[in-house]
C-alpha cells in the first residue's frame, strides 16, 4: 500500500462497493425488468456523477474553441483542456505535459505511432508483438508492414495465458524496430511484466509501445519508471467519456516523428510554398479537439485519485478471487487465462453452451457480460475456441452480482437442456 493510499484509508476508512455505486447513476437501472448487473467493464466502464457534472459545468460555463481565442470564454476552455492534459501527465507520471497527445482512444493512439513510423522501417525491420494483442495493436502494424515491407514477429502465449517471456526475449534483437505489447490482456485479464519487457527492448535499442487500454484505470502507472517510449490509453475504459484517449510519447519521439494528420492547430505557418508545424503535442492534434472529452477524462482521473486507485484495485481483486472461486466449481466450465497476476477479468467457456447463447440468457437475467472473440481472434485461435464468455469487474461490482452471474449460468443450463 502506498503512503498516499494508507493516508486515504486512514482518513476515509475502507471502501465499499455499495457506497461507490451511489456515484454511478447508470448502475441503478433495470434491464428486462431486472436490476442491472454490469459485468462488461473491460469493454467500457460506467461514468460517475462527478464526470457528468464536470461535463455539464464545462458546457454551461466554458465551452468555446481552444487555443486561438481572444475572448475570456475561449481562455477558460483552453485552461480546462490544458488542465486535463496536465492531469493526464500526472496520471502517467510523464516528465512533461508536452508528452501527452489527446486522441480518440487507444486505437487512434496506436495508429498515430504506426502511421508516423514509415520512415523508420524497411524490408529488414521487425515489429515484435504478442499473441494476446487486441486487433488495435495488430492491424495498424500489419498496415505499416504493407507500406514498408517490415515483418511482424509474434511472441507466443502459454497454456496458462501468460506470455512466453523466453520466446519474447529471443525475438527482440538487432532487427527489432518496435516492440508493441499490451499491459493487460482484455480477453484473459493477464497482466504482462511490462517493466521487464521494456528492459528487453531497451537492451536491444528498440522502442516500445505499451497498449494500456485495460490498465490505465486499474493499475497505478509511472511511464518514467517503466521506461516505455509510448503508452496508449482510452478514456471510456477508465470512467471517462467515449471518443477521448491519450498517447504518451517521450519528447524526443514527438520532436522527431512527422505529423499524423494535417490541418488547423498542428501548424505554425501555412503558405502554398510550404508549411511549418507546431510544437508537440499540438503537432499531433490537427483540428478542433474533443475538449469536453478531455475535461471528462481529467474529472475521471480526479475521481479515481480521490478514492485511491490502489484501494479501488483491491476491491476489484476481491471480486476476481470470488468470481474465480465460484466459476471454477461449475461443471464443464473452463477458465481461459489462469496465470497470475490478473486484472478483474474472467474469460470462460462451458461445454455445450455457446458464449452468445449464454450472453443472451444472462442479459434476460439483467446480467451484462461480453461474448465473442473480444477483438483478439489470434488469441481465440491459440486456445482453439471461437470465442469466450467474459465477465469483467469494476470496483462498483458486488459479490451478489457474481452470484447472479453463476445463477444465470444455471438458468442457461436449464433452458438449453443441460440440467
Ligand atoms: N487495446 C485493448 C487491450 C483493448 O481492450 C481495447 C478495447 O477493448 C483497445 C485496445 C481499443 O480501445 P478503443 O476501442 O477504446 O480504442
Amino acid at each position: 500500500m502506498s503512503s498516499a493510499t494508507a493516508r486515504l484509508a486512514a482518513v476515509h476508512g475502507p471502501l465499499s462497493a455499495q457506497t461507490l455505486r451511489a456515484d454511478f447513476p447508470g448502475l441503478a437501472t433495470t434491464v428486462h425488468g431486472k436490476p442491472l448487473a454490469y459485468l462488461d467493464n473491460a469493454a467500457s466502464t460506467q461514468r460517475p456523477r462527478a464526470v457528468m457534472d464536470a461535463l455539464t459545468t464545462y458546457e454551461v460555463e466554458m465551452h468555446a474553441n481552444v487555443h486561438r481565442g481572444v475572448h475570456a470564454r475561449s481562455d477558460r476552455a483552453t485552461a480546462a483542456f490544458e488542465g486535463a492534459r496536465e492531469r493526464t501527465r500526472g496520471w502517467l507520471n510523464a516528465l512533461s505535459a508536452d508528452e501527452i497527445v489527446f486522441t480518440r482512444g487507444a486505437t487512434e493512439s496506436i495508429n498515430l505511432v504506426a502511421r508516423c513510423m514509415d520512415g523508420r522501417m524497411d524490408a529488414d525491420s521487425e515489429i515484435v508483438l504478442t499473441g494476446m494483442e487486441h486487433h488495435s495493436n495488430i492491424v495498424p502494424w500489419q498496415q505499416l508492414c504493407e507500406r514498408t515491407g517490415a515483418k511482424i514477429r509474434v511472441a507466443p502465449v502459454l497454456d496458462s495465458g501468460a506470455l512466453d517471456m523466453a520466446a519474447l526475449s529471443g525475438l527482440i534483437g538487432g532487427n527489432t524496430r518496435l516492440v508493441a505489447v499490451t499491459h493487460v490482456s482484455n480477453a484473459l485479464g493477464v497482466i504482462n511484466p511490462v517493466a521487464e519487457i521494456c528492459e528487453l527492448a531497451r537492451r536491444a535499442g528498440a522502442p516500445i509501445l505499451i497498449d494500456g487500454a485495460q490498465a490505465a484505470g486499474h493499475i497505478p502507472l509511472d511511464v518514467q519508471e517503466l521506461g516505455c517510449d509510448f503508452y496508449a490509453l482510452s478514456g471510456h475504459k477508465m470512467y471517462a467519456p467515449t471518443g477521448i484517449g491519450a498517447l504518451y510519447a517521450r519528447k524526443p519521439w514527438l520532436d522527431d516523428l512527422p505529423p499524423f494528420l494535417g490541418g488547423g492547430e498542428m501548424i505554425l505557418e501555412v503558405r502554398f510554398d510550404g508549411t511549418t508545424y507546431n510544437d508537440p503535442p499540438h503537432k499531433f492534434e490537427a483540428g478542433t479537439p474533443n475538449i469536453s472529452g478531455a475535461v471528462g477524462l481529467g474529472a475521471a482521473m480526479d475521481y479515481l485519485a480521490g478514492h485511491g486507485l490502489e484501494r479501488l484495485a483491491a476491491l476489484e481483486h476481491g471480486l476476481l478471487e470470488y468470481a474465480t472461486e465460484r466459476l471454477q466449481d461449475e461443471p464443464g466450465l473452463k477458465i481461459i487465462g489462469t496465470a497470475s497476476p490478473k486484472s478483474a477479468v474472467v474469460s470462460f467457456v462451458i461445454d455445450g453452451i455457446h458464449p452468445h447463447d449464454l450472453g443472451t440468457v444472462l442479459d434476460h437475467e439483467g446480467v451484462a457480460i461480453r461474448a465473442g472473440h473480444h477483438c483478439a481472434m489470434p488469441l481465440m485461435d491459440r486456445f482453439g475456441v471461437p470465442g469466450t464468455s467474459r465477465a469483467s469487474f469494476a470496483f462498483y461490482n458486488t459479490h451478489e452480482e457474481v452470484d447472479r452471474l453463476v445463477a444465470g449460468i444455471g438458468t442457461a443450463r436449464k433452458l438449453l437442456g443441460q440440467a
